[in-house]
């Protein structure tokens, strides 16, 4: 055993060693004993294994090492009240809890919550609105995993704020840092009419899951997980680790007829892969279970040397599916169904307008009425204004999306006008645009330390320009996204932006920019887009938006052409 470790860390790994396997899934028919008593021994373990192998760790799984961050909550808080910022160890450890050091950006923390199937309550909505007035800086964000971020948080408002959130049963725990991130699931659950399945349910079970367990934090890397019922309004599932696509099988083929989950895997469009498909399937029932085997097959073999190699996409390159799902196999205990792709019936296609504007429900005589927000922007003015909407004409539920908006529900036909007229009081919209529908961006330099471009100024200064000079009449996707870790997902985007430092003068003097992709698409046209342009200035990234739109209108063969 590596002399490192610690002795209470020691203490857990030789109960662990005694206990049997490195990790026992949630599930398995494995007996009851074999599920490991030490908490923290499963990366410790996978840690431990790669040194061995004469690799050497990457600073992060250090910092776990040294202290887990679950432990160091009285500490990090007792020294927030000082009114200090966290220094990277430290900083590692208060994103276990979702809360972010951004200097220098910004010289205070974010905050990033948790939020299953991107659902909240109204008086959710109106608490955190609240909150981010009474401890940051006044301003939501609706984020692109379907969340809630608030910034400008003083070190000494950390605990106060956390506190506060979970009053209105909201949980942040690990929302950054090498955790399971915010699960994402269809937007229209439950009230789409063409859904296949309500992926709700299945979103919170994963959720409280991974709140109730300690073993499935200190990944390798970040994790992302989601589900897709096949309704109007898609949830993104290709861009995840895990993708869990509900598809039906009809009767009369070799395999049992009914609503089961294709288990996509290795999602994660900043490095131009989309999750692929693995043959395996399983019933909803069942989706907890493999994800957690899943996890913990990417806990004891994730590389935890190489950041930008941690990823579950690499360990399914190196290894290939056939090998990597025997070992989830092995972990679940059981083997998984495999179907042939001939036997599953295509997905309901999606509407790119879904989650903007007024839309009929499954139940009869209610809408869901999608608002159109400034890049994810609401104030709290406007959060509170929503809240009161969904109470007092809906049915109490605000959905987030992965575009950066929000839905309100069960609104009865006789009420959708004033709701409209109640939404543009606010300063927002439901009227459906080709550009806006579609405008994604990340935080930007105006917040986040790596990024290369303010892409939220940029995106609204690009929609501005283009709308005021083309007459474009399908839907057109533009993401912005800073920087690589493409949070804004721009290769999917019809026109995709990244941030990147232009070059002006001999003397190394750059300035804000892009480079310019197109052709990505997602859903039923999931495809990885293409670099177009590179370095590109911000100033000019409208006219090449521009002239790409022009260059689509002048060459289609009809608007049945779409974009991509
Ligand atoms: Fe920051 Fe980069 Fe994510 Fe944008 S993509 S929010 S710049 S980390």
């Amino acid at each position: 055993m590596s002399q490192d470790f610690s002795a209470e860390q020691k203490r857990y790994l030789e109960g662990f060693v005694a206990g049997a396997a490195a990790s026992q899934v949630v599930g398995a028919t494995a007996p009851a004993a074999a599920v490991p008593t030490g908490p923290d021994a499963p990366h410790l373990l996978a840690q431990d294994a790669q040194v061995k192998a004469g690799a050497k760790l990457a600073e992060p799984e250090k910092w776990k090492r040294d202290e887990h961050p679950f432990d160091a909550w009285q500490r990090l808080t007792a020294e927030a009240a000082t009114g200090k910022l966290p220094g990277p160890a430290d900083n590692f450890r208060w994103r276990y809890f979702g809360l972010f050091n951004v200097a220098p950006a910004q010289d205070s923390f974010m905050l990033r919550m948790r939020l299953p199937n991107g659902i909240l309550k109204a008086h959710q909505l109106a608490g955190c609105a609240r909150l981010a007035e009474t401890y940051g800086g006044g301003v939501l964000a609706v984020t692109t995993r379907a969340n809630l971020q608030m910034r400008e948080i003083r070190p000494e408002n950390a605990k106060p704020l956390i506190e506060e959130l979970m009053d209105l049963g909201i949980v942040a725990r690990g929302s950054g840092a090498d955790n399971i991130r915010n699960v994402t699931g269809s937007p229209l659950a439950g009230i789409d009419p063409q859904e296949l399945l309500d992926t709700r349910p299945l979103a919170r079970d994963w959720h409280f899951h991974i709140l109730n367990s300690r073993v499935l934090y200190g990944l390798p890397r970040k994790f992302n997980v989601s589900f897709d019922g096949a309704g109007l309004s898609p949830a993104l599932e290709e861009t995840n680790d895990i993708g869990f696509q509900a598809v039906r099988v009809p009767e009369g083929g070799a395999a049992e007829p009914g609503i089961w989950l294709r288990i996509v895997l290795g999602g994660i469009s900043g490095h131009r892969d989309l999750a692929r498909a693995t043959g395996a399937f399983c019933r909803p029932e069942e989706a907890t279970a493999i994800a957690d085997a899943i996890i913990r097959v990417f806990i004891d073999h994730g590389d935890r040397t190489n950041r930008n190699r941690a990823r579950l996409k690499y360990v399914l390159d190196a290894w290939g599916f056939d090998r990597f799902l025997a070992a989830v196999e092995e972990k679940l205990g059981r083997p998984l169904v495999r179907i042939a792709e001939a036997e599953v019936a295509p997905r309901p296609p999606t509407d790119r307008y879904a989650h903007v504007g007024v839309h009929p429900q499954r139940q009869q005589g209610l809408n869901w009425v999608g608002v159109v927000m400034a890049v994810g922007k609401l104030t709290r003015r406007q959060a509170e204004g929503l809240a009161a909407i969904a109470v007092e004409c809906g049915d109490g539920d605000v959905r987030l999306t992965v575009w950066q908006n929000l839905i309100l529900s069960g609104v009865p036909d006789g009420r959708v006008a004033e709701v409209e007229a109640s939404i543009a009081a606010l300063g927002l919209s439901t009227t459906v645009t080709p550009i806006r529908a579609g405008l994604v961006a990340c935080t930007g330099n105006a917040g986040c330390k790596f990024a290369a471009a303010d892409t939220k100024r940029h995106a609204m200064e690009i929609a501005a320009h283009v709308e005021s000079r083309v007459a474009i009449d399908v839907p057109v996707n533009i993401h912005l996204t800073g920087c690589h870790h493409s949070c804004a997902q721009h290769y999917i985007g019809d026109i995709g932006l990244i941030g990147a430092r232009v070059p002006v003068n001999a003397d190394g003097d750059t300035v804000e920019g892009y480079d310019i992709a197109v052709g990505g698409g997602f859903a039923e046209n999931a495809r990885i887009g293409r670099t177009l342009w590179k370095g590109v200035k911000a100033e000019d990234a409208p006219r090449h938006v521009e002239a790409l739109l022009r260059a689509y209108l002048g060459h289609r063969q009809g608007p049945a052409e779409g974009f991509q």
